[in-house]
């Protein structure tokens, strides 16, 4: 089933076409990595889906509704998440915490006193946390958490939203491989067993080819290969343009 349509986004700064003639859907359930060297677009199109930057031409639609012009905030609503490229927690505070931050945030009926708000949403916290596999760190504040283990509170955090949509930016940038690894294969568990789309920016071909379903390769604002990871690694503009073998 067809989760987010992008169709023919444009986008330039000034004399620059950040992005051209991009279309391309991701599926529910699907992880669809977008790769290309520096000053490729990635980061455009990205902004585009999650409404940081409005398309001069196109069409971004999530279910069949046009987002085009929406917010983020209201994207958020619809369903559309976002984890950072450096990890956001609060570290003070503890892993569950923060999970229980973002689920107050998340609900609108929260009568603004934290502490009864915080522990209605304990639960629900920790469950969270025990799908991203932290339930053990809940009471751990996150500054004593490896780095490779924020990112997964990260990803608990992220999914206190119920996305229908994840756009992760460079989620494996700054973690060890192995790391990296356990990273992409529970986002790609979690994707896969609720139904979220996962876009994804990743310069670890590693990551991009182990973890992807489909990869879009960018050059200069346009999409110059699309397909499985086999099919982009053996297009011959791909090698040449990017790969570099
Ligand atoms: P990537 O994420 O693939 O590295 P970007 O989407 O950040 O690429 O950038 C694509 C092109 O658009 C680059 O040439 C970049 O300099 C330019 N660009 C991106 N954002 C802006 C902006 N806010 N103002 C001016 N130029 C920008
Ligand atoms: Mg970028």
């Amino acid at each position: 089933m067809t989760l987010l349509t992008v169709d023919d986004l444009h986008k330039s700064f000034g004399g620059v076409m950040a992005a051209r003639d991009v279309t391309f859907t991701v599926a529910s359930g699907e992880m669809l990595a977008v790769i290309g060297p520096n000053g490729a677009g990635k980061s455009t199109v990205f902004n585009m889906v999650g409404g940081q930057l409005t398309p001069d031409r196109g069409k971004v639609l999530l279910d069949g509704q046009d987002i085009t012009r929406a917010s983020p905030q209201k994207r958020f609503r619809r369903g559309v998440g976002r984890t950072f490229q450096v990890a956001q927690t609060f570290l003070s505070m503890s892993a569950a915490e923060n999970v229980q931050m973002a689920l107050i945030s998340c609900n609108r009926q929260s009568n603004g006193l934290w502490a009864p708000a915080r522990d209605r949403h304990r639960d629900k916290a920790v469950e969270l946390l025990s799908r991203v596999g932290m339930e053990e760190a809940a009471d751990t504040p996150c500054s004593a958490l490896a780095y490779g283990d924020v990112k997964r509170v990260e990803l608990a955090i992220a999914l206190a939203g119920q996305p229908k949509l994840l756009l992760m930016d460079e989620p494996t940038a700054g973690m060890a491989p192995r790391e990296r690894a356990t990273l992409m294969d529970l986002t790609a568990s979690i994707a896969e067993s609720q139904g979220i789309g996962v876009l994804f920016t990743e310069h670890d071909m590693d990551v991009v080819f182990g973890h992807a379903a489909r990869v879009l390769v960018l050059l200069r604002g346009q999409i110059i290969a699309s397909g499985t990871p086999d099919e982009v690694r053996r297009d011959e503009q791909v090698k040449r343009a990017y790969l570099g073998d």
